[in-house]
């Protein structure tokens, strides 16, 4: 049995810190107590900043590592697929896997537990099977003509076999409404569905929220220009469209746990349209990502007061200078200020965990649970995050697949 101690440590079982607390586990990190020092100068080992739980990053593409420092900042949705789709296949194979490794092995040493991880290819597959960072794998799909449906789907299913042969977690999922015919987001919200876990980037820009509701805006003028079919304009948000695509698979309520990421132009009607469908409603919050791509944020005080759960993700190194819950969280601190610092560390511990169907093992420091113990530094007086502050793992977590 181990024991650390810290000037403050969040259980994230409430809110609030227990200031000068410990923290007692076992050789398999096992949390077996935590409490309040007696004498917290006596304690053997102490640390100057916060134990909290391992972190969930609930929206990452790890895959898409190499493409870290390529991208023009602020350039809307259109720009940035257009450099995207630029710049997939300019990376040999295994400097892309290099960097993945190298990603992976960061993420889990800053203390990031499990994650929810957007695949479309199977270059992550093998680093992440080896990995005791858990992972959930989200295989992406797009396709904008519906008579491919059936040979995407097959591709998507492929991957599934291969991700599963190493013992990953994976299922497909749909990508967003912008990229996908009608038909194609039914069918792989139906595999997702089916799964029991769905991830979706869901009303991300202005752009996409045009092209649903007028049929016109920059993204929608790109696409047509490139020849591509659009989406339906159906004079409502793209949020609503996506619960249509949905309710093709099966009538609400929902049980299965469902992820809508960015959500930066969510409004009050689509907040009260998530919650009377769904039991199990996830908002990944990517805050560095959306400010990289739109200079903007999503509503988060409306989201918190509408009682949505929050998530908190890195999204991926293409609109991402770097891959840090810590720097997502400090974003929060500093544009929501009278958001309590131990509400944003719950968004990004136990939410993920709870999308992830992992809050039995994660998401909190409670005995019983293995959550993996992180340190949190240069807080300032008041316990909260600086400019300076950086995480890293103390203890390992463990987590159990689904998959036998
Ligand atoms: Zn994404």
């Amino acid at each position: 049995m181990e024991r650390i101690a810290a000037k403050y440590v969040y259980t994230l079982e409430g809110k609030d810190p227990i200031v000068e607390g410990y923290v007692a586990f076992d050789d398999t990190g096992c949390i077996r107590s935590v409490g309040p020092c007696t004498d917290y100068a006596s304690e053997a080992v102490r640390y100057d900043g916060a134990l909290v739980p391992g972190f969930v990053n609930a929206h990452c593409h790890v895959e898409l590592s190499y493409m870290k420092g390529l991208f023009r900042k602020g350039t809307g949705m259109a720009g940035f697929i257009d450099q995207i789709n630029a710049l997939r296949d300019t990376c040999p194979q295994e400097e892309k896997v290099a960097g993945i490794a190298r990603w992976m092995q960061t993420l889990w040493d800053r203390g990031v537990s499990a994650m929810a991880d957007i695949s479309n290819c199977a270059d992550s597959f093998a680093v992440k099977a080896a990995s005791p960072l858990y992972t959930r794998t989200f295989l992406e799909v797009f396709g904008t003509e519906p008579q491919d449906v059936p040979a995407v789907m097959e591709g998507a299913f492929r991957l599934q076999d291969s991700a599963r042969a190493l013992g990953l977690d994976a299922a497909p999922t749909p990508h967003a409404c912008y990229t996908m015919s009608p038909e194609l987001l039914t069918a792989s919200s139906a595999a997702a569905l089916s799964a029991g876990f769905l991830s979706y980037h869901s009303e991300e820009s202005e752009e996409e929220e045009m092209m649903l509701r007028y049929g016109n805006g920059p993204m929608y003028e790109n696409r047509v220009k490139a020849g591509m079919r659009t989406p339906p304009v159906t004079g409502d948000s793209s949020l609503m469209y996506f619960l249509d695509r949905l309710e093709k698979v099966h009538p609400a309520p929902y049980d299965e746990h469902v992820l809508l990421v960015h959500e930066v132009c969510m409004d009050r009607p689509g907040m009260e349209a998530v919650k009377a469908r769904f039991r199990h409603a996830f908002v990944a919050l990517c805050p560095l990502s959306n400010i990289f791509i739109h200079r903007a944020l999503p509503p988060v005080r409306e989201m918190r007061s509408a009682g949505m759960r929050l998530c908190l993700g890195t999204d991926s190194l293409s609109s991402n200078d770097d891959l840090d819950m810590v720097r997502e969280m400090f974003c929060l601190q500093e544009n929501f200020p009278d958001i309590p610092f131990g509400e944003i560390l719950d968004w990004a511990c136990l939410g993920g965990a709870e999308f992830l169907s992992k809050e039995d093992e994660l998401g909190t420091l409670s005995p019983g649970k293995h959550p993996g113990i992180v340190l949190i530094d240069h807080l300032d007086r008041d316990g909260r995050l600086t400019t300076a502050s950086t995480s890293r793992r103390l203890v390992a977590s463990a987590v159990r697949r689904d998959r036998p």
